[in-house]
């Protein structure tokens, strides 16, 4: 209908700027993690792409093990890309990660560096770019040097394949580690991408040296790129009563059954009544809140619609929580 790219697409997106690095975010971002495999058609995926294009999403995250298959989700964004994103490209962020496995043997998984940039490589073959914005170690490899995994991402920022370097999933006490690590290298490590939602909140409990990563990464001016803020799509009201035939609930891989307890559904719904008092769905009460704490730069979402979307992104039209309301939702908001 209306022309692409849409001329007002950087009117309503608030921007944070990621830590102490010079680069701005969107505050959501769209993860390709799920609905952008190969049983996703291509038609849908540049339709969810280009109107989050359109409503200022320029932060596209991926990882070399996102389909199913492995690697289908890059091989899809590369095709949109090629098709019609070409000239657009240096108004994205695009991100990628290895450490997860991704292919059999030995090197298809950890934090070598055999593995990480040769995963790098492949991942920029099927996305068709030379570099992407920023690769991250998707997660601390317990077997393998922090000096070697994070020399991979120097090389990798060093030889222009990635503009940044993040790690994901560290720990506040390896997140510590591995930034005087960077430091040593001459490394500078500009985001951590964790978990984060009212009911998965580790990130705030202080590990054994007493630090929690928030406080790790608000002192060492690093970025938080917070992924699943919907818990999956548990904090939206799609299993308020009952699991959907189409939803991730349904599948049973990455959101099981055995996380929609009773329990787990009394608090959903208390935190669902406490989003409809504010006027709001679900979804936008659980981007606000992960949003309220000035160290997270984004939130990662992901989406099966343009109408989820659509929902998820009027949270950029929602009156800041009050601290009575941030009070309330504590009670019900526990991990
Ligand atoms: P979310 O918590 O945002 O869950 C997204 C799911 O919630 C959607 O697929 C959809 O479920 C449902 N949903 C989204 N918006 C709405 C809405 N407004 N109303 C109702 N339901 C909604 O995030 P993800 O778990 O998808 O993760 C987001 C991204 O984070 C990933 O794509 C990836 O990029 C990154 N990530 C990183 C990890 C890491 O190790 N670094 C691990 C996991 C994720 P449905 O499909 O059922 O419709």
């Amino acid at each position: 209908t209306s022309a692409f790219p849409a001329e007002d697409r950087y009117d309503r997106m608030p921007v944070r700027r990621a830590g102490n690095s010079g680069l701005d975010l969107p505050t959501v971002s769209l993860g390709l993690w799920q609905n952008f495999g190969d049983a996703t058609p291509i038609d849908r995926q540049r339709e969810i792409i280009h109107h989050a294009f359109d409503r200022g999403i320029t932060h596209l995250d991926l990882a070399n093990n996102y389909g199913p298959p492995i690697g289908a989700a890059e091989e899809n964004l590369g095709t949109l890309l090629a098709k019609d994103l070409r000239a657009l490209r240096d108004e994205l962020v695009i991100t990628t990660k290895a450490g997860y496995r991704a292919g059999p043997g030995p090197y298809g998984e950890g934090g070598s560096r055999k593995y990480l940039l040769s995963s790098l490589d492949a991942s920029l073959r099927r996305l068709g770019l030379d570099h992407v914005d920023i690769f991250y170690s998707h997660r601390y490899d317990p077997s393998t040097p922090l000096t070697e995994t994070l020399g991979a991402l120097r090389t990798a920022v060093d030889s222009g394949r990635a503009r940044y370097a993040g790690i994901s999933s560290y720990s506040a006490q390896r997140t510590r580690e591995a930034l005087a690590v960077a430091d040593q290298l001459g490394l500078r490590l500009s985001v951590h991408q964790p978990s984060y939602s009212m009911i998965n909140r580790w990130i705030e409990h202080p590990g054994p040296a007493g630090e929690s990563l928030l406080d790790v990464a608000g002192e060492a001016g690093l970025g938080l790129v917070v992924f699943s803020p919907l818990a999956q799509g548990m904090l939206t009201d799609r299993y308020l009563d009952g699991v959907p035939a189409d939803s991730r609930g349904a599948k049973g891989a990455s959101l099981k059954a055995e996380y929609l307890t009773t329990a787990n559904l009394d608090r959903i719904r208390s935190l669902n009544a406490i989003a409809e008092r504010r006027g709001q769905t679900l979804a936008q009460l659980a981007v606000s809140w992960v949003l309220r704490d000035p160290r997270v730069t984004t939130a990662l979402v992901g989406a099966s619609s343009v109408a989820q979307l659509d929902d998820t992104l009027a949270t950029l039209d929602a009156q800041t929580l009050t601290p009575a309301e941030l009070a309330e939702i504590d009670r019900y908001a526990r991990d």
